[in-house]
Formats: structure tokens, sequence, C-alpha cells
């Protein structure tokens, strides 16, 4: 079992260092909020006073961040100078994949393993153990870095090199985010139409429009598995998550001059649905933007 530093114990973090400890591994973790920190003591974790102080005698250190800025300061103000020559380094925060590469090249410089690790699946997979991990880096770090990602996840699955496991995550989200919305579309056209949503669903789940947005994450309330749809969109992956990845996934494409005009349509829908104070609503309440029943700010 290895000495782990966990750093960032947010909503996601919070119970990702749960399933670590819980398999076994000593885990000293490190949050700025105090409220994280007594609840991972809680769940088996060890408090650490500082980032620097959890890196400092660890045989890996695990990141679960905001964004690439937080990664970035972390790592250079607390990590690369603490922790031992011989540590895995492993991000699981998603952030830009231009920020991946450069965290992943200073750690190179200093002779440290590092992948960038972000994970697909919400609050419940985290501490439920069920993430889907996409990794970047090289094979060794990914050898040393999966069965530390398996405690905490049901698939562990190497991207490529570093980086990779960003662009795959942020590719996933803008076909997700744009799958979301024309699910919403339809639906809302369909009760427009006369259709009992149920009917419908039962149609189009069996059809060519089916998706995992529809099947597995109905925006519909009484329709399809239980979602946050029928548990008032609250829990779930927050629609001003959807934005970040959306708006990621918009400047990386940008810089790799690719055409995302779905993605940037979606990004717009989700722009105005959190600008209208409902940042912390399920992704799958933009339903209530595009049926009419709640107008755009
Ligand atoms: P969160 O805001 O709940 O948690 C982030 C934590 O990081 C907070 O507790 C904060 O205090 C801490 N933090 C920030 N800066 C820090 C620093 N410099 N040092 C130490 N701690 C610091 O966010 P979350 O929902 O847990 O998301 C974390 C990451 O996971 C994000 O990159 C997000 O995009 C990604 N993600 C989230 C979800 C989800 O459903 N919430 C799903 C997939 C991926």
């Amino acid at each position: 079992m290895a000495r782990i530093a966990f750093i960032g114990l947010g909503n996601m973090g919070g119970g990702m260092a749960a399933n670590l400890a819980k398999a076994g591994h000593a885990v000293r973790a490190f949050d700025l909020a105090d409220a994280a920190l007594a609840r991972a003591e809680e769940a088996g974790c060890t408090r650490a006073a500082s980032a620097a102080e959890a890196a400092g005698d660890a045989d890996c250190v695990v990141t679960m961040l905001p964004a690439g800025r937080a990664v970035l300061s972390v790592y250079r103000d607390a990590v690369f100078g603490s922790v031992p020559a011989s540590a895995l380094l492993i991000d699981c925060s998603t952030i830009d994949v231009a920020s991946a590469r450069t965290v992943a090249a200073e750690a190179a410089e200093k002779g440290l393993a590092m992948v960038d690790a972000p994970v697909s699946g919400g609050i419940a997979a985290a501490s439920g153990g069920t993430l889907t991990f996409m990794v970047g880096g090289e094979g060794d770090a990914f050898a040393r870095a999966e069965p530390i990602l398996s405690a905490m996840g049901k698939a562990v699955i190497h991207a490529g090199a570093a980086g990779a496991g960003q662009a795959a995550k942020i590719c996933n989200n803008i076909i997700l985010g744009a799958t979301m919305v024309a699910t919403c579309e339809g639906f809302a056209l369909a009760e427009k139409l006369g259709l009992d949503p149920q009917t419908f669903y039962d149609i189009a789940s069996k059809a060519t429009s089916q998706s995992w947005s529809m099947t597995s994450y109905c925006p519909l309330p009484g329709v399809g598995p239980t979602s946050p749809a029928d548990n008032g969109y609250k829990g779930g992956f927050a629609a001003a998550l959807m934005l970040k990845d959306l708006k990621l996934a918009i400047a990386a494409a940008g810089d790799a001059g690719a055409s995302v005009p779905m993605g940037a349509a979606a990004g717009a829908l989700y722009q105005a649905f959190v600008n209208g104070d409902r940042d912390n609503l399920d992704f799958s309440a933009i339903i209530q933007m595009l049926d009419g029943k709640q107008q755009a700010n």
C-alpha cells in the first residue's frame, strides 16, 4: 500500500480520497477549506497542514482541483519542491490541455513521472468508486498510476501522451453537451406536437436518436431511469461544470484549428442558462430553458 498525498477534497476529491483510504492506502490530505479536511479525516485520511507537507514523503500525489491555474500553482509552489524524486504525480482535475502539458513538462524536467487523469462520472461515482479515468502520459507512468486509480474507478484507460487524458475528456464532454441539448430539444418539440413524453421515450429509445443523455440520464422527470430530473435537477453534474468543459473544448478547438459549431452552440446555450442563476442545477435542467417554460435571461 502506498503513501498518498491527496490535494483538493471537494465534491469529487473528498469521495476519491475516502476510497483510497478504504483500499488501505495511507492518505495524507490537504485542502484550503477546513470543512473538507474534517470530512477527509472522518473518512480515514490524515490531515496535513499544507500541500507541501502532504507531498513531503509521498509515493504518489493526487490532485483534484478546480482549474488549470490552481493545478499549476499547487505543483509549482508546493509539490515540486517537497516531493521525493521517486514519487508519481497524478492530476485528476479537468483543466485545459495546454496547462496539463506544461505541468507534465515541468515535472519531467525535475525527473518526476506525471500523468493527467481526468474523470467521467459525477459526485456519486466519485464516492462510489465507479469513475472512468482517461489518462495521458508515458506508458511506465500509466502502469504505476493504474492500480491507484483502480481503487477509485471502474475503468482506467490510457489515452496517449501527456495531455491526452484532458483531450479525451473535453472531446467526450463536447459530444455530451451537444447531445443533451439536442435530446432536450427533441423532447420539448415532441410535447408541443402533442406526443406523450413516455410514448415518445419508448419510441426514440429504440430508434436512431437513442443516446446516453436520453436513456441513462433522461432530462424529463418520470421518464426513463431515475435521473437528476426526478430530484428537481439537484445533484448530478452542474450546468456550470458543463459550461466550463465546453469552454475548454471550444478554446482547444481554436488552438487546434478544429471546427466545432455544435459545441459552440451548446456553449452559448449553457452560458445563457448559467447567467440565469441556474449554475448549480444539473446540466439536464437546460430543458427548462429550451421548452419555453422558463425563458433565458
Ligand atoms: P470543488 O470546488 O467541490 O472542489 C475543489 C476543492 O479544491 C475545494 O475543496 C477547494 O477548497 C480545493 N482547492 C482549491 N484550490 C486549492 C489549493 N490551491 N490547494 C488546496 N485545495 C484547493 O470541485 P469538484 O466538483 O470536486 O471538482 C474538482 C475537479 O473535478 C474540477 O476540475 C471539475 O471540473 C472536475 N469534475 C467534477 C465533476 C463533478 O460532477 N463535480 C465531474 C467530473 C469532473
